[in-house]
């Protein structure tokens, strides 16, 4: 039986594994680079009231046993939504998703998109390569490079032509013929996206959801993972400390991770540097007012508005703000490998603000009492063509040297919070196991 389970990274896949260790009557012990724990999921309050996420984060988990456990962490006191989500397209506001939501745009490019529709519905398409033959396929080429097209680059960072179809699943909506035109006839649709409704925590943003799981293992801040050998079992930290482990369970993004480990062979870690992920700079903007916008997210298609995706975190939890403030956050990507990061990231705040009040999300009148950059190194992996052989690579070395991933940034795959949370319990189930 395996005496303690160590535990790199305090996200959702570290406390799935501390989760499924404590469970098993296992101890672990959890390390983290950062002084605070939670991962992308952590949340800040600050002296002025405001509460962010590391980036947006809400939970519409559809497994009912992460559900009621979520539930259970703060103790049934969690806001059910329905969800509210659009599209801004050159001035105008579209619901979500598009495709079913034409109403209102410009009538040629309405036509044009239905008659595009019912061809690929016909016709034979070509054998499907990447994402782009996808999204000619399913939507026609009229919609595929009005929208999704545009916003591949503008959130993954990188041509449809140059990504796989493997991170789909239920993102895409596929229409009927009749849902197409209902959409373009008519403003009053149904609601038909993949999230219909979300869960948040009241208070303290949705770190609060973690706290029960973190106190279940030996939380160790500030401890950056340095060095790993996996022979003899030891992790070295940049703070200068060497601690033995009898089993490892890392979430630590794999081009971090493989490269700290001793006698790493040459072409995994070229395997390892060729894994690319988004970064995203996170702006935050906090005014006197609530009704900024009626969407809990919105997409931004034009290449020449400065962010991709705003939220907005006093809708998730009035909490969020002081009495009748309002908060928006922005998404703006990047990524090392195709779009690098040009500014510093305390010099997206103005563009974002300027931006924000060109769609007439804030006014000139607007007071604003708070703004925050946040720079997130790694965002989105990126499914580009080279992901799937590269990571083959690095799994199977991993695998060799009993060192079990988990998470987004592990599985190296596009994980929602719940699924990072499951990987973690598979990950500490099989160290458990020694599997
Ligand atoms: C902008 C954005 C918005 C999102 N919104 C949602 C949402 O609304 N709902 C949803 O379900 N999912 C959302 N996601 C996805 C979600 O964030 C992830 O699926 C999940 O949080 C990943 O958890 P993780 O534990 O795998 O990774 P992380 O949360 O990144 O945790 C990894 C941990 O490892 C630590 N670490 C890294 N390197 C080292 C090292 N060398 N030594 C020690 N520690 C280290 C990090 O500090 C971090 O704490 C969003 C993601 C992004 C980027």
């Amino acid at each position: 039986m395996t005496r303690k389970i160590s535990i790199l990274g305090s996200g959702m896949a570290g406390c799935g594994a501390a989760h499924r260790a404590s469970e098993q009557g296992v101890g672990s012990v959890m390390y983290d680079m950062k002084d605070h724990y939670g991962g992308h999921t952590a949340s800040f309050t600050f002296d002025n009231g405001f509460t962010i996420d590391e980036g947006p984060h809400v939970s519409f988990t559809k497994i009912q046993r992460v559900k009621d456990l979520l539930a259970e962490c703060v103790d049934g006191e969690f806001i059910e939504h329905k969800t509210r989500v659009n599209n801004h397209w050159k001035g105008h506001w579209i619901k979500h998703p598009a495709q079913v939501n034409l109403h209102g745009l410009p009538g040629d490019l309405v036509a044009k998109c239905i008659e595009d529709f019912v061809t690929a519905m016909h016709d034979e398409h070509p054998p499907i390569k990447n994402y782009e033959d996808w999204l000619l396929a399913a939507f026609g080429p009229t919609f595929a490079r009005t929208f999704p097209m545009e916003y591949t680059k503008k959130y993954h960072t990188t041509e449809a032509a140059n990504m796989d179809t493997n991170w789909l699943g239920p993102r895409l909506y596929r229409p009927s013929l009749q849902e197409v035109l209902s959409g373009a006839l008519s403003p009053k649709t149904d609601d038909v996206h993949y999230i219909g409704e979300f869960r948040y925590p009241k208070q303290g943003g949705f770190k609060s959801y973690l706290a029960p799981f973190v106190a279940k293992t030996d939380l160790k801040l500030g401890h950056k993972m340095v060095g790993i050998d996996a022979r003899e079992k030891v992790l070295r930290f940049a703070n200068g400390e060497s601690e033995p482990y009898d089993e490892l369970v890392s979430s630590v993004p794999l081009p971090e991770l493989v490269p700290a480990i001793d006698g790493v062979p040459d072409d995994v870690r070229e395997a390892a540097s060729k894994l690319a992920c988004s970064r995203v700079v996170i702006v935050t903007v906090g005014v006197d007012r609530e009704d900024l916008i009626d969407a809990h997210w919105t997409y931004f298609y034009d290449e020449d508005y400065f962010f991709t995706r705003l939220s907005t975190p006093h809708l998730q939890s009035a909490e969020n703000a002081p009495p009748g403030c309002g908060s928006i956050q922005a998404e703006c990507y990047y990524s090392d490998k195709y779009r690098p990061l040009d500014r510093d990231p305390g010099d997206c705040i103005e563009p974002v603000i300027a931006d924000l009040e060109r769609c007439g999300v804030l006014r000139e009148s607007d007071q604003v009492l708070f703004k925050h950059v946040m720079d997130i190194p790694y965002a989105n992996v990126i499914f580009d063509l080279d992901r799937r052989s590269a990571l083959a690579t690095v799994h199977g070395y991993l695998d060799d040297v009993g060192i079990r991933y988990c998470g987004r940034y592990g599985d190296w795959v596009y994980t929602w919070t719940d699924q990072a949370f499951v990987s973690g319990e598979h990950a500490a189930q099989k160290a458990i196991d020694g599997k």
